[in-house]
Protein backbone atom coordinates (compact mmCIF):
# COMPACT_ATOMS: atom_id res chain seq x y z
CA UNK A 1 0.00 0.00 0.00
CA UNK A 2 1.15 3.15 -0.60
CA UNK A 3 2.26 5.25 1.88
CA UNK A 4 0.14 8.52 1.84
CA UNK A 5 2.90 11.97 1.12
CA UNK A 6 2.44 13.88 4.46
CA UNK A 7 4.54 16.75 3.10
CA UNK A 8 1.88 17.76 0.00
CA UNK A 9 -0.91 17.91 2.84
CA UNK A 10 -2.25 21.43 3.09
CA UNK A 11 -0.39 23.70 6.13
CA UNK A 12 -2.72 23.97 9.38
CA UNK A 13 -3.56 27.66 9.32
CA UNK A 14 -1.46 29.66 11.90
CA UNK A 15 -2.81 30.59 15.07
CA UNK A 16 -1.80 33.44 16.84
CA UNK A 17 0.03 33.11 20.39
CA UNK A 18 -2.69 32.65 23.36
CA UNK A 19 -3.31 36.13 24.90
CA UNK A 20 -3.25 35.95 28.79
CA UNK A 21 -5.10 38.76 29.73
CA UNK A 22 -5.82 37.58 32.90
CA UNK A 23 -2.27 36.40 33.81
CA UNK A 24 -1.29 40.45 32.85
CA UNK A 25 -4.47 41.07 34.88
CA UNK A 26 -3.75 39.05 38.08
CA UNK A 27 -0.01 40.31 38.40
CA UNK A 28 -1.14 44.26 37.76
CA UNK A 29 -3.92 43.09 40.54
CA UNK A 30 -1.21 42.32 43.18
CA UNK A 31 1.48 45.31 41.95
CA UNK A 32 -1.92 47.71 42.67
CA UNK A 33 -2.82 46.56 45.63
CA UNK A 34 0.61 46.79 47.16
CA UNK A 35 0.68 50.08 46.17
CA UNK A 36 -2.97 50.83 47.90
CA UNK A 37 -1.33 49.24 51.33
CA UNK A 38 1.59 51.10 51.24
CA UNK A 39 1.18 54.68 49.89
CA UNK A 40 -0.07 56.07 53.29
CA UNK A 41 2.20 54.46 55.28
CA UNK A 42 5.23 56.48 53.40
CA UNK A 43 3.61 60.01 52.65
CA UNK A 44 3.48 59.23 49.63
CA UNK A 45 -0.08 60.64 49.35
CA UNK A 46 -2.27 61.58 52.15
CA UNK A 47 -5.32 63.89 53.37
CA UNK A 48 -4.20 64.66 56.50
CA UNK A 49 -7.75 66.02 57.57
CA UNK A 50 -6.75 66.48 61.41
CA UNK A 51 -4.04 68.13 60.83
CA UNK A 52 -4.52 69.99 57.84
CA UNK A 53 -1.94 68.76 55.57
CA UNK A 54 -1.46 67.39 52.53
CA UNK A 55 1.29 64.59 52.11
CA UNK A 56 2.26 64.24 48.34
CA UNK A 57 5.45 62.61 47.02
CA UNK A 58 7.28 62.65 50.63
CA UNK A 59 6.42 66.81 50.85
CA UNK A 60 4.57 67.83 54.07
CA UNK A 61 2.26 70.47 52.24
CA UNK A 62 0.24 72.76 53.85
CA UNK A 63 -4.26 72.61 52.88
CA UNK A 64 -3.49 76.51 51.63
CA UNK A 65 0.03 75.43 49.61
CA UNK A 66 -2.46 76.67 46.62
CA UNK A 67 0.01 75.84 43.44
CA UNK A 68 0.23 72.68 44.45
CA UNK A 69 -2.46 71.60 45.39
CA UNK A 70 -3.70 72.76 42.08
CA UNK A 71 -1.53 71.26 39.87
CA UNK A 72 -1.61 67.83 42.05
CA UNK A 73 -5.55 67.63 41.50
CA UNK A 74 -5.58 68.75 38.17
CA UNK A 75 -2.96 66.25 36.85
CA UNK A 76 -4.88 63.69 38.37
CA UNK A 77 -7.80 64.76 36.88
CA UNK A 78 -6.27 64.54 33.51
CA UNK A 79 -4.43 61.16 34.59
CA UNK A 80 -8.12 60.57 35.20
CA UNK A 81 -9.44 61.58 31.97
CA UNK A 82 -6.62 60.92 29.12
CA UNK A 83 -7.19 56.98 30.81
CA UNK A 84 -10.70 57.02 30.04
CA UNK A 85 -10.46 59.07 26.56
CA UNK A 86 -7.51 56.48 25.51
CA UNK A 87 -8.05 53.33 27.14
CA UNK A 88 -11.73 53.57 27.88
CA UNK A 89 -12.24 51.51 31.38
CA UNK A 90 -9.16 49.18 31.45
CA UNK A 91 -8.81 51.34 35.04
CA UNK A 92 -11.98 49.29 36.33
CA UNK A 93 -10.54 45.69 35.23
CA UNK A 94 -7.00 46.33 36.20
CA UNK A 95 -6.25 48.88 38.69
CA UNK A 96 -9.26 49.88 40.90
CA UNK A 97 -9.68 48.53 44.24
CA UNK A 98 -13.43 48.26 44.38
CA UNK A 99 -12.48 45.25 41.23
CA UNK A 100 -9.09 44.25 42.59
CA UNK A 101 -10.83 43.21 46.22
CA UNK A 102 -14.11 41.99 44.43
CA UNK A 103 -12.91 39.27 42.46
CA UNK A 104 -10.44 38.54 45.41
CA UNK A 105 -13.47 37.67 47.44
CA UNK A 106 -15.17 35.60 45.05
CA UNK A 107 -11.84 33.43 44.40
CA UNK A 108 -12.00 33.22 48.20
CA UNK A 109 -15.38 32.12 48.23
CA UNK A 110 -14.76 29.24 45.78
CA UNK A 111 -12.05 28.13 47.19
CA UNK A 112 -13.55 28.13 50.68
CA UNK A 113 -16.23 26.22 48.80
CA UNK A 114 -14.78 23.70 47.76
CA UNK A 115 -12.41 23.01 50.76
CA UNK A 116 -15.71 22.49 52.63
CA UNK A 117 -16.73 19.97 50.24
CA UNK A 118 -13.43 18.15 50.53
CA UNK A 119 -13.89 18.17 54.30
CA UNK A 120 -17.17 17.16 54.96
CA UNK A 121 -18.42 15.68 51.38
CA UNK A 122 -21.32 13.97 53.62
CA UNK A 123 -22.92 17.12 54.79
CA UNK A 124 -26.52 17.74 53.60
CA UNK A 125 -25.82 20.82 50.85
CA UNK A 126 -27.11 23.28 52.71
CA UNK A 127 -25.23 22.97 55.83
CA UNK A 128 -22.40 22.85 53.44
CA UNK A 129 -23.46 26.23 52.54
CA UNK A 130 -23.96 27.55 55.65
CA UNK A 131 -20.65 26.35 57.34
CA UNK A 132 -18.76 28.05 53.89
CA UNK A 133 -20.55 31.49 54.22
CA UNK A 134 -19.69 31.93 57.80
CA UNK A 135 -16.64 31.28 56.94
CA UNK A 136 -16.21 33.94 54.42
CA UNK A 137 -17.52 36.36 56.55
CA UNK A 138 -15.53 35.78 59.21
CA UNK A 139 -12.78 36.40 56.81
CA UNK A 140 -14.43 39.53 55.24
CA UNK A 141 -14.84 40.84 58.68
CA UNK A 142 -11.08 40.69 59.11
CA UNK A 143 -10.22 42.01 55.82
CA UNK A 144 -12.52 44.79 56.45
CA UNK A 145 -10.98 46.01 59.36
CA UNK A 146 -7.47 45.89 57.79
CA UNK A 147 -8.79 47.63 54.45
CA UNK A 148 -10.77 50.07 56.53
CA UNK A 149 -7.70 50.82 58.34
CA UNK A 150 -5.51 51.24 54.95
CA UNK A 151 -8.56 53.72 53.17
CA UNK A 152 -8.90 56.06 56.54
CA UNK A 153 -5.09 56.03 56.64
CA UNK A 154 -5.11 58.34 53.28
CA UNK A 155 -7.11 61.00 55.82
CA UNK A 156 -5.55 60.54 58.85
CA UNK A 157 -2.22 59.93 60.11
CA UNK A 158 -1.68 56.10 60.34
CA UNK A 159 0.14 55.52 64.15
CA UNK A 160 -2.82 58.48 65.27
CA UNK A 161 -5.89 55.69 63.80
CA UNK A 162 -3.54 52.42 65.11
CA UNK A 163 -4.18 54.07 68.68
CA UNK A 164 -8.28 54.70 67.99
CA UNK A 165 -8.12 51.77 66.46
CA UNK A 166 -6.49 50.15 69.60
CA UNK A 167 -9.00 51.71 71.68
CA UNK A 168 -12.05 51.00 70.53
CA UNK A 169 -12.64 54.68 69.96
CA UNK A 170 -16.09 55.51 68.92
CA UNK A 171 -16.53 58.58 70.31
CA UNK A 172 -14.65 60.73 68.16
CA UNK A 173 -14.91 61.51 63.84
CA UNK A 174 -12.20 59.37 63.58
CA UNK A 175 -13.13 56.96 65.86
CA UNK A 176 -16.71 56.78 64.03
CA UNK A 177 -15.81 56.89 60.54
CA UNK A 178 -13.30 54.20 61.18
CA UNK A 179 -16.51 52.06 62.32
CA UNK A 180 -18.55 52.98 59.34
CA UNK A 181 -16.12 52.58 56.45
CA UNK A 182 -15.50 48.86 58.07
CA UNK A 183 -19.04 48.04 58.16
CA UNK A 184 -19.22 49.59 54.05
CA UNK A 185 -16.46 47.69 53.17
CA UNK A 186 -17.84 44.45 54.68
CA UNK A 187 -21.33 45.04 53.11
CA UNK A 188 -19.85 46.36 49.90
CA UNK A 189 -17.33 43.19 49.24
CA UNK A 190 -19.99 40.40 51.34
CA UNK A 191 -23.10 41.23 49.12
CA UNK A 192 -22.32 44.36 46.55
CA UNK A 193 -19.20 43.60 44.81
CA UNK A 194 -19.17 43.72 40.97
CA UNK A 195 -22.44 45.25 41.34
CA UNK A 196 -21.61 48.31 42.64
CA UNK A 197 -19.81 48.92 39.46
CA UNK A 198 -22.90 48.94 37.43
CA UNK A 199 -25.00 50.60 39.97
CA UNK A 200 -22.83 52.79 42.66
CA UNK A 201 -19.96 53.87 40.27
CA UNK A 202 -20.27 57.35 38.83
CA UNK A 203 -16.91 56.27 36.57
CA UNK A 204 -18.75 53.74 34.46
CA UNK A 205 -21.10 56.96 33.74
CA UNK A 206 -18.56 59.50 33.26
CA UNK A 207 -16.28 56.89 31.09
CA UNK A 208 -19.77 56.79 28.67
CA UNK A 209 -19.54 60.11 27.96
CA UNK A 210 -15.44 60.54 27.17
CA UNK A 211 -15.42 57.58 25.16
CA UNK A 212 -14.82 58.46 20.75
CA UNK A 213 -14.61 56.41 17.86
CA UNK A 214 -10.91 55.83 18.44
CA UNK A 215 -11.26 54.66 22.11
CA UNK A 216 -9.79 50.93 23.20
CA UNK A 217 -13.15 48.73 23.76
CA UNK A 218 -13.16 44.89 23.64
CA UNK A 219 -15.06 43.77 20.58
CA UNK A 220 -16.64 40.58 18.75
CA UNK A 221 -15.58 40.47 15.25
CA UNK A 222 -16.95 37.67 13.12
CA UNK A 223 -16.94 38.37 10.01
CA UNK A 224 -16.63 34.67 8.64
CA UNK A 225 -19.05 33.55 10.90
CA UNK A 226 -16.62 31.16 12.47
CA UNK A 227 -18.27 31.51 16.30
CA UNK A 228 -19.20 28.07 17.49
CA UNK A 229 -21.54 29.16 19.74
CA UNK A 230 -19.97 27.87 22.98
CA UNK A 231 -21.21 30.26 25.24
CA UNK A 232 -17.42 30.13 27.06
CA UNK A 233 -16.88 33.80 26.71
CA UNK A 234 -20.71 34.26 28.32
CA UNK A 235 -20.09 32.19 31.19
CA UNK A 236 -16.54 33.60 32.19
CA UNK A 237 -17.48 37.23 32.30
CA UNK A 238 -17.69 38.06 35.46
CA UNK A 239 -19.85 40.68 34.81
CA UNK A 240 -22.68 38.39 33.48
CA UNK A 241 -22.73 40.17 29.77
CA UNK A 242 -22.59 38.82 26.01
CA UNK A 243 -19.69 40.83 24.33
CA UNK A 244 -20.66 39.59 21.60
CA UNK A 245 -24.55 41.90 21.39
CA UNK A 246 -22.13 44.92 21.82
CA UNK A 247 -18.73 46.46 22.60
CA UNK A 248 -20.35 49.48 24.22
CA UNK A 249 -22.25 47.73 27.41
CA UNK A 250 -22.14 49.55 30.68
CA UNK A 251 -20.97 46.47 32.45
CA UNK A 252 -18.18 45.68 30.69
CA UNK A 253 -14.60 46.78 32.27
CA UNK A 254 -12.49 45.61 29.32
CA UNK A 255 -10.66 43.12 31.34
CA UNK A 256 -10.34 40.88 28.94
CA UNK A 257 -11.02 37.63 30.14
CA UNK A 258 -13.54 36.81 27.23
CA UNK A 259 -10.42 37.09 24.79
CA UNK A 260 -8.56 34.27 27.06
CA UNK A 261 -12.01 32.41 26.92
CA UNK A 262 -12.34 32.29 22.90
CA UNK A 263 -9.07 32.44 22.28
CA UNK A 264 -8.49 28.95 24.03
CA UNK A 265 -11.01 27.60 22.64
CA UNK A 266 -10.44 28.01 19.06
CA UNK A 267 -7.13 27.54 19.08
CA UNK A 268 -8.42 23.95 19.57
CA UNK A 269 -10.05 24.33 15.98
CA UNK A 270 -6.78 25.63 15.11
CA UNK A 271 -8.79 29.03 14.60
CA UNK A 272 -7.44 32.58 16.46
CA UNK A 273 -9.95 33.94 18.79
CA UNK A 274 -13.16 36.24 18.17
CA UNK A 275 -12.76 38.94 20.81
CA UNK A 276 -9.97 41.48 20.73
CA UNK A 277 -8.90 44.59 21.95
CA UNK A 278 -9.79 47.40 19.02
CA UNK A 279 -8.97 50.76 18.71
CA UNK A 280 -12.91 51.83 18.44
CA UNK A 281 -15.87 49.78 17.23
CA UNK A 282 -14.53 49.31 13.80
CA UNK A 283 -10.89 50.32 14.57
CA UNK A 284 -7.45 48.60 14.01
CA UNK A 285 -7.06 45.37 16.90
CA UNK A 286 -4.50 46.44 19.22
CA UNK A 287 -2.32 43.17 19.12
CA UNK A 288 -1.98 44.12 15.24
CA UNK A 289 -0.95 47.55 15.17
CA UNK A 290 3.12 47.97 14.10
CA UNK A 291 4.13 50.78 15.78
CA UNK A 292 4.77 51.23 19.47
CA UNK A 293 3.35 54.87 19.83
CA UNK A 294 -0.12 53.16 18.17
CA UNK A 295 0.04 50.47 20.21
CA UNK A 296 -0.13 52.94 23.41
CA UNK A 297 -2.82 54.52 22.01
CA UNK A 298 -1.10 57.47 20.87
CA UNK A 299 -3.68 58.07 17.60
CA UNK A 300 -4.73 61.10 16.88
CA UNK A 301 -4.66 65.10 18.14
CA UNK A 302 -7.04 64.61 20.38
CA UNK A 303 -4.39 62.01 22.23
CA UNK A 304 -1.27 64.15 21.67
CA UNK A 305 -3.26 66.59 23.39
CA UNK A 306 -4.65 65.07 25.70
CA UNK A 307 -1.21 64.02 27.08
CA UNK A 308 0.40 67.56 26.25
CA UNK A 309 -2.03 68.85 28.83
CA UNK A 310 -1.58 65.81 31.07
CA UNK A 311 2.38 66.47 31.07
CA UNK A 312 1.82 70.03 31.67
CA UNK A 313 0.23 70.04 34.61
CA UNK A 314 2.88 67.16 35.90
CA UNK A 315 5.59 69.84 35.08
CA UNK A 316 4.00 72.61 36.46
CA UNK A 317 3.26 70.32 39.82
CA UNK A 318 7.25 68.95 39.51
CA UNK A 319 7.93 73.03 39.49
CA UNK A 320 6.26 73.66 42.35
CA UNK A 321 7.33 71.08 44.49
CA UNK A 322 11.04 71.76 43.67
CA UNK A 323 10.79 75.69 44.46
CA UNK A 324 9.05 74.93 48.32
CA UNK A 325 10.80 75.94 50.65
CA UNK A 326 10.28 74.31 54.07
CA UNK A 327 10.04 77.49 56.00
CA UNK A 328 7.57 79.86 54.63
CA UNK A 329 7.76 83.76 55.77
CA UNK A 330 5.65 86.81 54.73
CA UNK A 331 7.98 90.25 56.16
CA UNK A 332 6.17 93.42 55.04
CA UNK A 333 6.78 97.19 56.54
CA UNK A 334 4.42 98.46 58.96
CA UNK A 335 4.17 102.55 57.99
CA UNK A 336 0.99 103.53 60.29
CA UNK A 337 4.10 105.16 61.37
CA UNK A 338 6.91 105.72 59.45
CA UNK A 339 9.52 106.03 61.50
CA UNK A 340 10.14 106.24 65.41
CA UNK A 341 13.06 108.42 66.78
CA UNK A 342 14.76 107.40 70.29
CA UNK A 343 15.83 109.14 72.78
CA UNK A 344 19.51 108.70 71.77
CA UNK A 345 19.01 109.91 68.00
CA UNK A 346 18.23 106.51 67.20
CA UNK A 347 15.83 105.76 64.25
CA UNK A 348 13.33 102.71 64.77
CA UNK A 349 11.52 101.20 61.34
CA UNK A 350 8.68 98.67 62.43
CA UNK A 351 8.03 95.47 60.27
CA UNK A 352 5.27 92.59 60.39
CA UNK A 353 6.66 89.16 60.18
CA UNK A 354 5.28 85.46 59.59
CA UNK A 355 6.32 82.33 59.45
CA UNK A 356 5.25 79.10 58.97
CA UNK A 357 7.45 75.57 59.23
CA UNK A 358 5.59 73.54 56.91
CA UNK A 359 7.94 70.93 58.10
CA UNK A 360 8.02 67.65 60.14
CA UNK A 361 10.93 68.95 62.15
CA UNK A 362 11.59 71.70 64.89
CA UNK A 363 13.66 74.17 63.27
CA UNK A 364 15.27 77.72 63.78
CA UNK A 365 14.83 81.13 61.47
CA UNK A 366 17.86 83.26 62.38
CA UNK A 367 17.68 87.01 60.71
CA UNK A 368 20.25 89.56 60.07
CA UNK A 369 20.15 92.79 58.26
CA UNK A 370 22.56 93.92 55.71
CA UNK A 371 23.23 97.25 53.65
CA UNK A 372 22.53 100.28 56.59
CA UNK A 373 25.87 100.08 58.97
CA UNK A 374 25.16 99.28 62.31
CA UNK A 375 21.60 98.11 62.11
CA UNK A 376 19.74 95.60 64.28
CA UNK A 377 16.81 94.02 64.65
CA UNK A 378 14.60 94.22 67.69
CA UNK A 379 13.36 90.56 67.99
CA UNK A 380 12.83 88.95 71.31
CA UNK A 381 14.93 85.74 70.13
CA UNK A 382 17.25 85.67 67.12
CA UNK A 383 17.01 82.96 65.70
CA UNK A 384 13.34 82.10 66.35
CA UNK A 385 12.46 78.64 66.95
CA UNK A 386 9.71 76.87 65.34
CA UNK A 387 8.25 73.93 66.17
CA UNK A 388 6.90 71.25 63.42
CA UNK A 389 3.86 72.81 61.60
CA UNK A 390 4.21 75.84 63.99
CA UNK A 391 3.07 78.78 62.42
CA UNK A 392 4.39 82.80 64.72
CA UNK A 393 3.25 86.26 63.91
CA UNK A 394 5.10 89.43 65.18
CA UNK A 395 5.78 92.51 64.97
CA UNK A 396 9.68 93.61 65.73
CA UNK A 397 11.69 96.97 64.71
CA UNK A 398 14.69 97.53 62.89
CA UNK A 399 17.12 100.85 64.64
CA UNK A 400 19.99 102.04 63.10
CA UNK A 401 21.49 105.56 64.01
CA UNK A 402 21.88 108.02 61.16
CA UNK A 403 25.07 107.29 58.83
CA UNK A 404 27.22 109.33 56.22
CA UNK A 405 25.78 109.22 53.29
CA UNK A 406 22.19 108.04 54.64
CA UNK A 407 19.01 109.27 52.81
CA UNK A 408 15.63 109.81 53.62
CA UNK A 409 14.80 106.05 51.82
CA UNK A 410 17.58 103.76 52.55
CA UNK A 411 17.64 99.72 50.37
CA UNK A 412 18.72 97.00 52.90
CA UNK A 413 18.29 93.36 52.86
CA UNK A 414 16.88 91.19 55.47
CA UNK A 415 18.17 87.88 55.30
CA UNK A 416 16.82 84.49 57.04
CA UNK A 417 18.81 81.21 57.62
CA UNK A 418 16.47 78.47 58.32
CA UNK A 419 18.58 74.71 58.08
CA UNK A 420 20.15 74.68 54.34
CA UNK A 421 17.46 77.21 53.67
CA UNK A 422 18.42 81.09 52.88
CA UNK A 423 15.90 84.06 51.79
CA UNK A 424 16.57 87.44 51.37
CA UNK A 425 14.01 90.54 51.62
CA UNK A 426 14.99 93.47 49.75
CA UNK A 427 13.54 96.62 52.05
CA UNK A 428 13.71 100.11 52.60
CA UNK A 429 15.22 102.10 55.93
CA UNK A 430 13.35 105.26 56.12
CA UNK A 431 15.14 108.08 57.74
CA UNK A 432 13.50 111.71 58.83
CA UNK A 433 14.84 114.64 56.91
CA UNK A 434 18.42 115.28 57.11
CA UNK A 435 17.78 118.84 59.21
CA UNK A 436 15.85 116.67 61.64
CA UNK A 437 18.18 113.67 62.20
CA UNK A 438 20.59 113.73 65.56
S1 LIG B 1 -17.37 41.29 28.26
FE1 LIG B 1 -15.27 40.54 28.32
S2 LIG B 1 -14.02 42.37 28.73
FE2 LIG B 1 -16.15 42.89 29.21
S3 LIG B 1 -16.33 42.48 31.40
FE3 LIG B 1 -17.00 40.63 30.35
S4 LIG B 1 -15.15 39.37 30.22
FE4 LIG B 1 -14.48 41.44 30.72
S1 LIG C 1 -16.14 31.96 23.17
FE1 LIG C 1 -15.85 32.61 21.05
S2 LIG C 1 -16.70 30.90 19.90
FE2 LIG C 1 -17.49 30.66 21.95
S3 LIG C 1 -19.43 31.75 21.93
FE3 LIG C 1 -17.91 33.21 22.61
S4 LIG C 1 -17.32 34.25 20.72
FE4 LIG C 1 -18.35 32.37 20.09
Amino acid sequence: MATPDLSAAPAPPAVPPLPHYRRTRKRIHLLCFLIFLILPFFDVMRFDLPRQRFHFAGQELLINEFAIIFFTLMFLLFVVVGMSVVYGRIYCGYMCPQMIFSEATLEVENWIRKRVTKRWPKLPAPRRKLLSQAALYLLLAAASIVLAFVFISYFVEPRDLFVRLLHFDLQTAGGISGAVVTLITFLDFAFLRQRFCTTVCPYGYLQGMLVDNQTLLVSYRDEAHECIECQRCVRDCMMGIDIRKSPFQIECVHCGECIDSCAAILARLGKPGLIHYTWGEHGSIVAEESSWWRKLGIRDTKRVVVLLVTLFYLSGLTVALSMRKTVLIQLQPVRAQLYRLGDDGTIYNKFRLKLVNRGSTATQAAFAVQGIPGARLTLETNPIPLAAGETRELEFEIAAAPFPGASDVNHMQVTMQAGTEHEQFDQTFLMPPEGKRR
